[in-house]
């Protein structure tokens, strides 16, 4: 009987606490790329199969090798990406980018073009087959990337 009524209270506990990260993860303006990823704090939670590596980091937060950020941060003279097309931020790297569209189409699969915007994020982390596509294209990217920057 005390075991029960101490797991409800820990229940209630863990609830409260939950509500009160998802309401500060809501309403913070800082971390909006990953948050596309995950809107909902328990996602992350429960999503064990999601471990980020330092290239699969950059994709989920945008504070990667970017132009865009490196041009903020005066590190880069142009936040142009190597496409020429637009700034080099991590959606456009991820979702536009014609220099990766054969490495985004593997990433995509069989998956509905229809879906893009912060759902089609979280497909990307919701399964472990949705990481490991993503975790193969910020590998590549990555890759080409340095390529590219060494011509
Ligand atoms: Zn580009």
């Amino acid at each position: 009987m005390v075991g029960r009524v101490r797991n409800v209270a820990i229940g209630k506990v863990r609830a409260e606490v939950m509500a009160q990260w998802q309401e500060r993860w809501q309403s913070s303006k800082d971390g909006r790329e990953l948050y596309s990823f995950f809107t909902e704090v328990t996602d992350r939670v429960s999503f064990g199969w999601v471990e980020p590596d330092y290239v699969v980091s950059q994709i989920l937060t945008g504070h990667g090798n970017f132009r865009s950020r490196l041009h903020k941060m005066s590190l880069c003279d142009t936040a142009l990406c190597y496409c020429g097309r637009a700034d080099e931020t991590r959606d456009h790297v991820l979702w536009d980018c014609e220099l990766y569209t054969d490495e985004r189409e593997v990433m995509l699969g069989n998956w509905c073009r229809e879906d893009i915007g912060p759902v089609y994020h979280r497909q990307l982390v919701a399964s472990p087959e949705g990481f490991q596509r993503l975790r193969s294209f910020a590998h590549k990217w990555h890759s080409k990337r340095k390529a590219l920057e060494l011509q």
